[in-house]
């Protein structure tokens, strides 16, 4: 017998160094392969499926055991010991854009053919491998691989109260071949087929309009009457220097109190006797009583840190407010330059989470209200919380009695076209608008709308319908009201 240390795997049981099938977690794998195979679940359905149906991990686990996840399910899914491999070499802690624990290189691992017995054929497994590629194939297909939504899972469902996700919707523009711009949606993610639809809320809030109403409320926050109180508020609860100057004495007293107590426990360990038949299991707890002695030393000097921070700040008179000023003007100045990564980043830094009106209010409002957890301090870049989280100002600001943004009035072509049909009762094609967009220089993704031969002659909008064109682009905020209709004689080309 090899004495290879087996890893731990669901299912089976190790007993002197031997594999044996423990038969309730054997018939928990089987079910798992079923669903994911037989009824076509997702690995997601799979794990709700089983919290739901009141399936347990642990047969004697009773109540406080953990629920199946995600994670787990494929982790069962992967492990080829159920058909009669085993492999060296399998964990990873890499993780993927979506979070979620990357598959291990299989050119890293090592497999080995056991002699345990099997719950599966190796055409059962190999079946379940392939759904599994073809799965995480299509999941990474990405128009833009640098492309991440920045506020999913800050974004709370309306109905349920998960966090809300990412979906797209890329369609075929029939009119002038080519695609439609993809719209990015949040969701939730509860009420997604594949996570078994236990949330019934369908509306989705488009992402471009979101992103960027939650961008402009940061840029006017600091004026809102929610953040001046609750600067005010933290402001008339500081300590005085005098309980600064008292609190840091005891956490020094504290600190020296458990460096003594550490050392006492190392001369200890030292002064063992290793022949002494409890050795091993004494030594194990002070080992134990050290390693916990140094996490609380680590602890009270972070502590004293942030006392003295608090004191630096006092006796020069900066107050949180200013800080946060700070950090907000610089994030906004950087924002342009920053990844979609370092954006998702920073907004989790000081936004807890964001909700949504069930219903786009009449006038193009979304957003129902942002909850804010601002550090008292920050760091050396203007940009890391380096205050002590439990000072963190925390307030909600209501969107519904803010002006509407303008990434919320901003109207999409059919909306515009709405507008023009009840308002003027005449139609207006999206080339034109389009046109006149461009024309105008409002933002738009390249190609989008273009004719697709370049060649083919383009029906340039004739002047009466730019006029009303303008008239309901002003009316959506996407034009300034001061903007003028210009003749085409005066503008200048700036193709290419
Ligand atoms: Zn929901």
């Amino acid at each position: 017998m090899r004495s290879v240390a087996i890893p731990p795997n669901y299912g089976y049981r190790s007993v002197d160094r031997e594999l044996t099938i423990d038969p309730y977690e054997a018939k928990i794998v089987r079910k798992i392969f079923d669903l994911y195979m037989t009824e076509d679940m997702g690995a997601t359905s799979v794990a709700v499926y089983l919290n739901e149906e009141g399936y347990l991990k642990k047969e004697d686990g009773g109540e406080n055991q953990r629920p199946f996840t995600y994670d787990f399910i494929v982790n069962v899914l992967d492990n080829p010991i159920y058909c009669g491999k085993l492999i060296f070499g399998r964990r990873t802690n890499k993780k993927g854009p979506d979070g979620k624990i990357l598959k291990p290189d299989p050119k890293h691992a090592v497999t080995a053919q056991g002699v345990h017995e099997t719950i599966l054929t190796e055409e059962e497994w190999n079946a379940v491998q392939e759904k599994r590629e073809l799965l995480s194939k299509k999941n990474y297909e990405l128009d833009d691989p640098d492309r991440i939504s920045l506020l999913s899972g800050l974004v709370k469902c309306p109905m349920c109260g998960s966090g809300m996700v990412h979906i797209k919707n890329k369609r075929i523009n029939r009119n002038h071949g080519g695609y439609y711009k993809t719209i990015h949606y949040y969701a939730c993610n509860n009420s997604r087929k594949s996570n078994g639809m236990t949330c019934t809320f369908r509306h989705t809030y488009n992402q471009e309009k979101i992103d960027g109403s939650v961008f402009e409320t940061i840029g006017r926050l600091t004026s809102t009457p929610e953040y001046k109180s609750a600067v005010t508020a933290n402001l008339q609860n500081q300590a005085t220097v005098e309980q600064l100057e008292e609190a840091l004495k005891q956490k020094r007293k504290e600190l020296r109190k458990e460096e003594l107590q550490n050392r006492k426990l190392g001369e200890q360990l030292d002064g063992l006797d290793v022949l002494a038949d409890d050795y091993e299991s004494v030594y194990d707890r002070i080992l134990r009583e050290i390693d916990e002695g140094y996490d609380r030393i680590e602890e009270t000097e972070r502590k004293i840190r942030s006392i003295m921070r608090k004191l630096e700040s006092l006796r020069q008179g900066v107050k949180a407010s200013e800080n946060i000023e700070k950090m907000l003007k610089h994030f906004t100045k950087l924002y342009q330059h920053m990844s979609c990564q370092e954006r998702r980043d920073m907004y989790r830094l000081f936004i807890d989470h964001i909700e949504v009106l069930p219903e786009t209010r009449k006038d193009g409002k979304m957003l129902k209200s942002i909850s804010f957890k601002f550090s008292t301090a920050y760091g050396e870049d203007g940009l890391t919380p380096e205050g002590d989280t439990e000072d963190d100002i925390c307030f909600t600001l209501d969107c519904t009695k803010q002006e509407l943004t303008k990434a919320e009035a901003k109207a999409t072509y059919a909306e515009l076209k709405k507008y023009i049909l009840d308002t003027y009762s005449t139609k207006v094609s999206s080339l034109y608008i389009a046109q006149i967009k461009r024309k105008y220089g409002i933002d738009m993704g390249a190609n989008y709308n273009l004719a697709a031969d370049p060649e083919k002659h383009v029906p340039t909008c004739p002047a009466a319908k730019e006029q009303i064109i303008i008239d309901a682009l002003k009316h959506f905020r996407m034009l300034d009201p001061s903007v003028e209709m210009v003749p085409n004689s005066e503008v200048v080309a700036n193709e290419g």
